[in-house]
């Protein structure tokens, strides 16, 4: 009842927001009836004119709509004319509707466009696009895939180029030179991982600023939004290579263990159906019998939900309703114990919902009986204070211990971790449905799509676990050069908009992580569309017959139909149905773009049959084929209902378009998993007492309603895992925000000394803090020694013991000291070649930055992967998690720091300049007493000049031209008196910071 008002209440919203557009539109409309008397070229010189008027300080939003009316305007010269799309050629016929306007206004506003697949979202996005491209900024637009990106790019470029204005695409293959071409451009279509992927290669790789491509991050238009923020979001961007040291894999040494395990287990769950099918087929079974049967079934479903002797038993509307029973009475508190015996049974239990598998006591015996112990995780602490209780040893045995101790808990902690990814793996990923295996390569299949994903990792180490499974090669580790996910990436932008048929159901997410508002538009015409209540089946088998029936009368009619299914294997199962029966059709197995969407445009034409998987030729129209319109236009069949609502929207989308007649209907059964799963036990089990027989259907409205309610709560749930996820995400992303600040801080000025300096600034105020000194200035005097070794070591400064006696503030102290270094390094500069000077420094702080974040990304994820593992104990994994990764952040920035201080005086620009320096250095040196000796000299000179590791100078052969002025660090690096990155609150120099 609420649920309805508030929809009542939301569509009232929508109306307000669509009357608020009514009079901007009435007045696009009215330029846009003045600008028909304009010239051509008059119309063009509009553009100008709206440019030098943004440029003057106008807002877009004043400037809308004339700007509005010229693309409006624009497009109804071109009506008519013949345009190139594709290598296709086609006749221009299109001019915004009113409510295309309004989609237009809601897009340059930054909120989500809500309009219906055929709606015109393509000729949509031309308006707000044109409108924003006029700052001089890159007005981006985001399509599901490379295909629709040109697509769209070329068939609306015709109306941009008609204005003056400058469009291009990213594809796939494209170089960077090209790349930076058509980010240069005033509109730039492609896909979200394009965009995404040159982000990182620009902020984490490119190592000259004419390497970079993208512009800026201005105003982005998202196509199909849900798509991409919902479904795609869950795997991050990465950019990876093979991890330089090898790490033993234990997969290998795992498996034979776990296949054993899962074979005994499966022994025992057979057993275990059979006895209790047993039980409850006795005439006369007490109620004790009754309870143990059922807790045998129970037993069953949490060692292998999906075992097909358990499905066959579910069959039973009795005994369904008792097993369901019994497992909602057995996960209450009251029950916890009863459970765990029963648990404890097994050799591991899975927990379908919740993606887990765990060992019990009988599996550790039973996979190491010599060592049970061997997969629990050591009590480090304890361990621990015993080897400090330890009389006889000596402190350094004492470390030994605990280095000992430190190690095996970090090999129980991976072998636990392989071990319940491996039974993941044999458990709940099934090849064919889950993956697939081509050319000796586990690749993964799309849950929505049914798209191979080839060259993505499931991670965590479950992808080689599946490798283990399969037998197949396991892949080496990778070290991730750069990350980002598909959200993160978003955020960045400073006006982010997006459309979609279907954002409603996904509202409240795209408001809380995105900030975005949904608005839905009304559609040009009225839609007639009708959407039939599902139908339900006890079995599968009969549902899907009933589907075959369905497809097979409506083409003896001639109505198309298109057929959505949750997996590929259920498009092969269908297409084998309808082979038999003799239908003839197509399946979208959605390898190619361009194919698929070929296909789908067919797929409107008289008589034909297509299978799609969910999503597969998203952003392509079906057009009605002749005589179509008079048979009910297509007709749209879902196989299942998909976990989540807005899924079966699209679906039932791609019918009715621009008030097309058009049906839907969708064919369910028993045993479909969101069924089986999330119907409430009760209301399954009493539709089946209600003597379904094989073959009969169900169909009520109030039954669509309560699967609603079902595929809202598994959305509630999915949605929660994502935002899950991106609270771990936000802390390294403050991070990289802070690391690409500096980096880009670097490429982008002329000369990074300043950078440079800033570094060895912090470096060394931070070791006079710890020498000792503090405001007053005095330090005890073994610290001083450590501080000047540490000095000389580092800068050719012949810095003395005696010079830091003398009571001088702080502040003046690190001033000197720096200072020193400040001349010694502009000796140094005095002999360096000086067009190669920048890109020296450049690559000396790019280099420290680089090598020592691409470690600390590893080090987060197995930090992501132990947190799981520390999570079974009573802290908040979160907070732990976001504590270690500032301490790791922490220890990135000491050794960026380091390297820089390291590295400067142990680079050159070429051999000459460094032989020089060192000739001027040793005299300075020799001059100045054998007190001093510069050992950063000593270590220079052993250094195999130039080139030496690490710290081997880029030596860059041309010069580097750059424009003169100075751009800004985009983020400034953490100052010691600036705030925590973790957001603390407090200074960095008191919370993360403190030496
Ligand atoms: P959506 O992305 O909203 O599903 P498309 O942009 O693919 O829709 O457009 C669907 C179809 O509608 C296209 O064939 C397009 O040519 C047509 N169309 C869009 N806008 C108009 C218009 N104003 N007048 C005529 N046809 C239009
Ligand atoms: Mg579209």
């Amino acid at each position: 009842m609420f649920s309805f008002l508030l929809q009542k209440f939301a569509g009232r919203h929508h109306r307000k927001y669509v009357e608020k557009c009514r009079p901007i539109v009435a007045r696009i409309n009215e330029f846009e009836q003045s600008y028909q008397a304009l010239t051509e070229d008059q119309l063009r010189a509009k553009t100008v004119e709206f440019r030098a008027r943004v440029a003057q300080g106008e807002k877009l939003d004043a400037i809308l709509p004339e700007a509005f009316a010229a693309v409006k305007n624009a497009a109804r010269r071109m009506v008519g004319r013949e345009v190139i799309v594709c290598d296709h050629q086609l006749t221009w016929d299109m001019v915004h509707f009113d409510v295309q306007l309004i989609g237009g206004i809601t897009l340059h506003e930054g909120r989500i466009a809500e309009m219906a697949t055929g709606e015109g979202k393509t000729l949509v996005a031309t308006l707000p696009l044109y409108l924003n491209a006029l700052t001089g900024k890159n007005a981006q637009l985001v399509t599901v895939n490379d295909y629709l990106a040109r697509r769209d790019s070329e068939w609306m470029g015709h109306l941009y180029s008609f204005l003056g204005l400058t469009v291009g695409c990213i594809q796939q293959q494209m170089h960077s030179e090209v790349r930076r071409e058509m980010y240069g451009r005033d509109i730039t279509y492609g896909t979200a991982s394009e965009f995404g992927f040159d982000y990182l290669r620009d902020n984490g790789m490119a190592t000259r600023k004419e390497d970079q491509v993208q512009r800026d991050h201005f105003y982005c238009i998202v196509d199909e939004i849900d798509s991409i923020l919902v479904d795609e979001a869950r795997t991050p961007l990465i950019i990876s290579g093979p991890a330089p040291i090898e790490r033993e894999q234990p997969f290998t040494r795992l498996r034979p263990g776990v296949e054993a395990l899962v074979s005994a287990q499966l022994r025992f769950i057979n057993r275990l159906v059979k006895e209790a099918s047993d039980m409850l087929e006795k005439k006369d079974a007490t109620a004790d019998e009754k309870h143990t049967a059922a807790m045998k079934m129970l037993q069953v479903k949490l060692g292998m939900p999906k075992n097909k002797l358990l499905l066959r038993l579910q069959e039973t509307p009795e005994w369904r309703k008792l097993l369901d029973k019994t497992d909602v009475e057995m996960h209450s508190d009251f029950n916890k114990e009863e459970l765990y015996k029963w648990k404890e049974e097994l050799y591991f239990v899975i927990d379908e919902k919740n993606h887990q598998a765990d060992l019990t006591e009988v599996g550790r015996k039973q996979l190491r009986p010599d060592d049970p112990d061997a997969f629990v995780l050591p009590d480090l602490a304890t361990a621990f204070i015993d080897i400090e209780k330890e009389t006889t040893k000596t402190p350094e045995e004492k470390e030994a211990a605990k280095r000992e101790a430190q190690q095996k808990y970090e090999v129980v902690s991976e072998d636990i971790h392989a071990l319940s990814q491996l039974l993941r793996a044999y458990s709940l990923y099934e090849r064919d449905v889950e993956y697939v295996v081509q050319d000796g390569k586990v690749v993964i299949v799309d849950e929505n799509t049914g798209r191979i994903m080839s060259g993505r990792r499931w991670s965590d180490g479950l992808h080689q676990a599946v490798e283990a499974k399969e037998n197949v090669t396991i892949e080496r580790e990778t070290r991730t050069y750069a990350t980002v996910t598909i959200q993160n990436y978003f955020r960045m932008y400073e006006k982010l908009s997006g459309m979609t048929g279907t954002a409603e159901t996904e509202a409240t997410e795209f408001h809380e992580i995105y900030r975005l508002s949904v608005t839905q538009i009304p559609t040009n015409k009225p839609s007639v569309r009708i959407d039939k209540n599902d139908s339900i089946f006890k079995t599968r088998r009969d549902k899907y017959g009933a589907v075959v029936k369905q497809i097979q009368e409506a083409q003896q009619r001639g109505q198309p139909v298109l057929v959505g299914t949750v997996t590929v294997e259920q498009s092969e199962v269908l297409s084998r149905m309808l082979k038999r029966a003799g239908v003839i059709h197509t399946v979208l197995n959605a390898k190619f773009h361009q194919q698929e969407a070929e296909i789908v445009t067919r797929a409107g034409h008289r008589g034909s049959v297509t299978i799609a998987t969910n999503m597969a030729g998203r952003g392509t129209d079906i057009k009605l084929g002749e005589g179509v319109r008079e048979l009910g236009g297509l007709l749209v069949v879902g196989t299942e209902r998909h976990e989540s609502r807005r899924i079966d929207r699209q679906l039932r989308g791609r019918c009715s378009r621009q008030g097309d007649p058009g049906m839907t209907k969708f064919f369910l059964s028993l045993e479909d998993d969101l069924m089986r799963l999330f119907l409430q036990g009760n209301l399954a089990s009493r539709i089946m007492e209600g003597a379904m027989n094989e073959g009969e259907e169900l169909e009520h409205p109030w039954l669509n309603r309560s699967i609603e309610s079902a595929q809202k709560k598994v959305e509630q749930q999915n949605f929660s895992i994502r935002k899950r996820l991106l609270q771990y995400d936000d802390v390294l992303n403050k991070q990289r925000e802070v690391i690409y600040g500096i980096r880009n801080g670097a490429l982008h000025t002329e000369r990074p000394k300043d950078i440079i300096f800033e570094m060895i600034e912090e470096e060394v105020a931070s070791r006079l803090e710890s020498a000792g000194f503090d405001e007053k200035g005095g330090a005890g005097s073994a610290n001083v020694e450590s501080l000047v070794g540490w000095l000389n070591a580092h800068f050719p400064v012949s810095a003395k013991v005696e010079e830091f006696s003398g009571r001088r503030g702080f502040d003046a102290l690190l001033k000197d000291v720096v200072e020193r270094i400040k001349q010694a390094y502009a000796l140094k500069e005095s002999v360096e070649d000086q067009a190669a000077l920048g890109g020296l420094e450049r690559y000396i702080v790019i280099n420290a930055i680089d090598h020592h974040w691409q470690e600390h990304l590893t080090e987060m994820e197995e930090l992501r992967r132990s947190i799981g593992l520390r999570s079974y104990g009573q802290k908040d994994p979160l907070s732990e998690y976001k504590g270690e990764a500032f301490r790791f952040f922490e220890e990135l920035m000491n050794n960026v720091r380091l390297q820089i201080c390291t590295s400067l005086f142990r680079s050159a620009t070429n051999r000459d300049a460094f032989e020089n320096l060192f000739a001027i250095l040793s005299r300075s040196a020799r001059l100045q007493g054998p007190a001093s000796a510069p050992t950063a000299l000593a270590a220079a000179s052993q250094a195999a000049a130039p080139a030496e590791g690490d710290a081997a100078p880029a030596a860059p052969a041309e010069d580097i031209k750059l424009p003169s002025v100075t751009i800004r660090r985009e983020t400034p690096k953490v100052g010691r008196n600036e705030p925590c990155p973790c957001g603390s609150g407090k200074k960095y120099k008191n919370c993360h910071g403190a030496g």
